[in-house]
């Protein structure tokens, strides 16, 4: 029997994606990425979105930026057919709610007819959403009842127009274009010819719900006129009606405080989201472009051994979150008992490290006023004497040595466990490189000196008027030595403390 014939066949998830802020994905979309192995998403998907996915799911871009078809429908049908018959688990990920203007429906006919199960995931739709992160509510009792979403873009096919925009414009309530900023002209001014009011009051909005989002306000009889000047480029929603109008109270998202700045993240993938999450509470357009990737140490075994040993030490210092998560991911594999850690005390060089310490359910004994290595050696040795002290000093492979010279230096007896090593991130499945290249940025945030050892590897053209945000002293340190100013310092060398030094930053500008 052929191995065809012997598989079961797969499953392919026609999953909305949202409108664009990776935090209006549902929980289901979540789940179906999660188990994918295939991820076949469009040009409006968020590219971070694809992060929920494996690392090791393989992800095809299907594109879709009007004219640029990456894959043609029918060949994207096949595709899906072909890849969910092969017993893949197959998500087909789309902008916004994959049954709204998104050919879903195509394309489940497809899976359909091919015998392939499918099942449908909806999405919150840029019809919808895009408004109401423009302060624009598209129902509202007191203005309207009655809510049209129709297509500015029909079927390039289709030989004669079927969509009677001047009878659309008289249609009352509120009236959502999607798809139609190219032909706002022709739609607007078949809605006056129709005897729409002209004063009806029109928004577009651009980039909806993400940190680029942009808005133009007009009314039926000069939007077009106004988005020319403006320059107003797809993908935007154009809304239609007296909801409009209610925008300058409810203008929410656009009054954050870093809305519009576009923010670049450089730490690993897996901790970016912590930082990037903060920023994009107050506003920001964050690009998560990580610099490097947290390996395990080339002598495993070597630590591992230390790791078993680690109850014979009177202190164990960690320097990092990271640390803390090698050396108990390690500890719990090799103990179910937490009280084989011993009497130890465990030094923490700062509140992210020490707070995965107590993640662990152990208490930090002590943390530095300044969170350097040189302020962890200090308050350690201004304690008592640590003569003859066994230290277990917990690290990366690539490090200073200020802390275990200056203990060694002290008189304590110090063994270095190796937990992890830092590289460089060759992949770059979001494409945020080529988007920092071709688009800039505003700010660029630095969090541990090799995060700016490694995106100086890059070599990636730096922006005019880049503002650089470092995490602290030590990360400024490097950043200087490689000849770049440091605009923005974290008092607290901690995420919160970079986040609130970008903010104050940016409320002092104003
Ligand atoms: N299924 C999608 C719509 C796909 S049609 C949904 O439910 O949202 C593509 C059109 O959607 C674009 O031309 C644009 O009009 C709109 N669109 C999608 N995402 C958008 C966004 N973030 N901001 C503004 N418009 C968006």
């Amino acid at each position: 029997m052929s191995k065809q014939q012997t598989q079961k066949p797969g499953i392919c998830y026609l999953v909305g994606a949202g409108p664009g802020d990776p935090g209006l994905l549902t929980l289901r979309a979540k789940e179906c990425l999660e188990m994918a192995d295939v991820v076949v998403y469009d040009y409006l998907c968020n590219s971070e979105i694809l992060n929920h996915a494996p690392q090791t799911a393989e992800r095809i871009y299907a594109g879709k930026k009007a004219a640029d078809h990456a894959i043609a429908q029918d060949q994207l049908n096949s595709l899906l057919v072909k890849l969910s018959a092969e017993g893949k688990t197959v998500v087909r990920l789309k902008g916004g709610d994959p049954f709204v203007f998104g050919r879903g429906g195509e394309e489940a006919q497809e899976l359909h007819d091919a015998g392939v199960p499918f099942e449908i995931v909806p999405g919150i739709s840029s019809s919808i959403a895009g408004p109401a992160y423009a302060g624009i509510p598209v129902t509202h009792r007191d203005h309207c009842s009655q809510l049209t979403i129709f297509t500015g873009h029909e079927d390039p096919e289709k030989e004669e127009s079927v969509i009677d925009y001047g009878r659309i414009g008289n249609v009352s309530g509120t009236k959502v274009m999607l798809m139609g900023v190219g032909q706002l002209e022709n739609v607007s001014g078949k809605m006056l010819e129709g005897g729409a009011n002209p004063e009806m009051p029109v928004a577009l909005v651009r980039w909806a719900t993400t940190g680029g989002q942009q808005t133009l306000i007009g009314k039926l009889d000069d939007i077009s006129s106004r988005a020319q000047r403006a320059g107003f480029k797809a993908p935007a929603v154009a809304v239609f009606g007296d909801v409009v109008n209610l925008r300058p109270a409810l203008n929410w998202f656009e009054r954050r405080p870093l809305f519009g700045k576009r923010i670049v993240v450089t730490r690993t993938r897996s901790q970016a989201g912590a930082l990037s999450v903060r920023l994009r509470n107050l506003g920001a357009d964050v690009d998560e472009l990580p610099t490097i990737r947290i390996e395990k140490p080339d002598d495993l075994e070597g630590f591992g051994r230390l790791v078993q040993d680690a109850h014979k030490y009177a202190w164990i210092v960690f320097t990092s979150p990271n640390g803390v998560d090698a050396f108990f991911d390690l500890f719990f594999k090799l103990y179910s008992d937490a009280r084989a850690i011993g009497g130890v005390r465990i030094a923490a060089i700062g509140p992210g490290t020490a707070n995965k310490v107590k993640e662990r359910h152990l208490a930090v004994d002590l943390l530095p006023d300044e969170y350097v290595a040189e302020g962890l050696l200090n308050k350690i040795i201004e304690g008592e004497s640590i003569q003859n002290e066994m230290f277990l000093l917990v690290r990366p492979s690539e490090a200073r040595d200020v802390i275990s010279k200056g203990l060694t230096e002290a008189g304590a007896i110090v063994d270095e466990a190796i937990a992890y090593k830092t590289v460089a991130e060759a992949d770059d499945p979001t494409g945020a490189a080529g988007r920092f290249e071709e688009e800039g940025a505003d700010v660029i945030t630095f969090t541990s000196s090799s995060t700016v050892e490694h995106f100086l590897e890059m070599e990636l053209p730096l922006p005019e008027n880049l503002i650089i945000a470092s995490i602290g002293p030590v990360t400024s340190m490097a950043l200087s030595a490689a000849g770049l100013d440091v605009d923005i310092e974290a008092k607290e060398s901690n995420i919160p403390g970079l986040v609130a030094a970008i903010e104050a930053y940016y409320e002092q500008l104003r």
